[in-house]
C-alpha cells in the first residue's frame, strides 16, 4: 500500500518539496490479517486543521490532547473506508466504516477501533466526517454543553462557512433559536451563504472595514453573550472587547495561528477581568468520555432530517484527487478553499 509518512515536523507552513518536505510518499507491505482485524481501503479522507497541531515541531507532547504524530509515522487522519477483508465478526466485506486510519490507501486495523456507518441512500457517507461526524459534534458540544447557549443569547461565530462553523450557525439559529446570530467568514460569497443558512448577518474579515463592521453589528445586537471561536488571533482579541458582561467564549480553534511560529498576542486581555468573561477551551473527544456523543449525534441527525441543519452542496467540499495529492488538498483548509467539510475522495 501507499502511505504518506511524516518526514519533517514543520514550524511554519508545511512544505511539499526539497530536503525539508513535511511528508513523503512510501510504499509498504501490509501485515497478514489477525483475528479481530480488517483490511480496509480508504475512500474519503477527512481534512482537519487539528492535524497541523499534531505534527508541529514545537508542540510539547505533555501539553497536547493526543500523542503527536512522530517522524516516520503514517500521517494521522480520520477516513471513511470500505472493508475489503475481515477476520472480525462485527464487520464484513463491503461494510463502510469511519476510523482514524491515516493517509494510507489500505490498512490493517483492529475492528474495535472502527465505527460502522449505517448504509443509507438518503445521507452521503461523507457526512460521517463532517456534519454528522466529529465536526458537527464539535459545534454541538461547544454551543450546547461548553457555553450553554440559550435563546436569550446573541452569538458570534467565526469560521462560519467552514465545517464546524456552519453547523454552529444553524444550531444557534434554527435549533436553539438565539436572539441574534452573527457570522464571520472570508469573502462576500461565503458571507452570503452563511446568511442563507440562518445568520442574521455575516461579516467578511478580509474586508478593510471588518473591525468597524463587526463592532457595529454587535453593538446593534445589544452586545453579544457568546463567541464561538474557530480562529483565535486578532478576531478573538476584538471579540473580547465586544462581549457583554459575563460573556462566554467557546474556545474551539485558533486556525489563524496554526501555521506560524509567531503566535498572535491578545491586547484586550484586561476585558476578561473587567467584564468577568469566561473563556472555555474544549476538545471534542471529551464528548465521548462524558458519554454525550450518542445523544449529540442523534440531535444532529434529527436536525438534518427536519431541515434545521442543511446538508446541501455547500455543507461539504469534495475534492477528487489521486493519492499523490492528499497533502496539498489538506492545505486548502488554510487558504479558505473549502465550504463546509473539506473531504478528499481518492480517485
Ligand atoms: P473549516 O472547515 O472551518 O476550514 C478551515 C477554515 O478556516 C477555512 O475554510 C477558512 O475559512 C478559515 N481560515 C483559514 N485560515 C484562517 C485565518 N488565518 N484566519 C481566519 N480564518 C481562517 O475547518 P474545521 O471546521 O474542521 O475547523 C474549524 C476550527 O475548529 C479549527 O480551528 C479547528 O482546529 C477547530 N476544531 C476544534 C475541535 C475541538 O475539539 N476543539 C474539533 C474540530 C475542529 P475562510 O474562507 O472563512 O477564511
Amino acid at each position: 500500500t501507499r502511505q504518506w509518512i511524516l518526514a519533517n515536523k514543520p514550524t511554519d507552513l508545511p512544505v511539499f518539496s526539497g530536503p525539508n518536505a513535511t511528508f513523503k510518499l512510501e510504499t509498504k507491505d501490509l501485515p497478514p490479517l489477525k483475528d479481530g482485524q480488517v483490511l480496509i481501503q480508504a475512500i474519503h479522507l477527512s481534512n482537519d486543521p487539528a492535524q497541523r497541531g499534531w505534527i508541529d515541531k514545537h508542540v510539547d507532547p505533555a501539553r497536547l490532547y493526543v500523542p503527536p504524530v512522530q517522524v516516520g509515522d503514517i500521517m494521522r487522519a480520520s477516513a471513511v473506508c470500505k472493508v475489503v477483508a475481515s477476520k472480525a465478526p462485527k464487520l464484513k466485506e463491503g461494510d463502510l466504516i469511519q476510523g482514524f486510519t491515516g493517509w494510507a490507501e489500505f490498512a490493517v486495523v483492529d475492528a474495535d477501533t472502527l465505527n460502522p456507518i449505517p448504509g443509507t441512500d438518503k445521507i452521503s457517507p461523507t457526512h460521517a466526517l463532517g456534519a454528522l461526524g466529529l465536526t458537527g459534534l464539535t459545534a454541538w458540544y461547544g454551543m450546547v454543553h461548553v457555553v450553554g447557549t440559550k435563546k436569550e443569547d446573541a452569538v458570534v461565530i467565526s469560521g462560519a462557512a467552514g465545517a464546524t462553523g456552519q453547523i454552529a450557525v444553524q444550531i444557534a439559529k434554527n435549533v436553539i433559536g438565539c436572539r441574534k446570530v452573527i457570522g464571520i467568514a472570508g469573502g462576500t460569497d461565503k458571507c452570503k451563504f452563511v446568511e442563507s443558512i440562518g445568520a442574521d448577518v455575516c461579516l467578511d474579515y478580509k474586508s478593510g472595514s471588518f473591525q468597524d463592521d463587526v463592532s457595529k453589528a454587535v453593538k446593534e445586537a445589544g452586545g453579544a453573550e457568546v463567541y464561538f471561536d474557530n480562529v483565535g488571533g486578532q478576531i478573538l482579541d476584538q471579540m473580547l472587547s465586544l462581549l457583554n458582561r459575563h460573556g462566554r467564549v467557546a474556545a474551539c480553534g485558533a486556525i489563524s495561528d496554526y501555521n506560524s511560529s509567531e503566535k498572535n498576542a491578545i491586547r484586550n486581555y484586561f476585558e476578561v477581568i473587567s467584564n468577568r468573561l469566561e473563556i472555555k477551551g474544549f476538545i471534542i473527544f471529551d464528548m465521548y468520555t462524558r458519554g454525550l456523543a450518542d445523544e449529540g449525534l442523534k440531535a444532529l441527525t434529527d436536525a438534518a432530517i427536519s431541515g434545521k441543519i442543511k446538508l446541501g452542496e455547500k455543507s461539504e467540499t469534495i475534492v477528487k484527487v489521486p493519492f499523490e495529492k492528499v497533502p496539498e488538498t489538506w492545505m486548502m483548509l488554510f487558504e479558505g478553499g473549502n465550504w463546509g467539510k473539506l473531504v478528499t475522495t481518492l480517485e
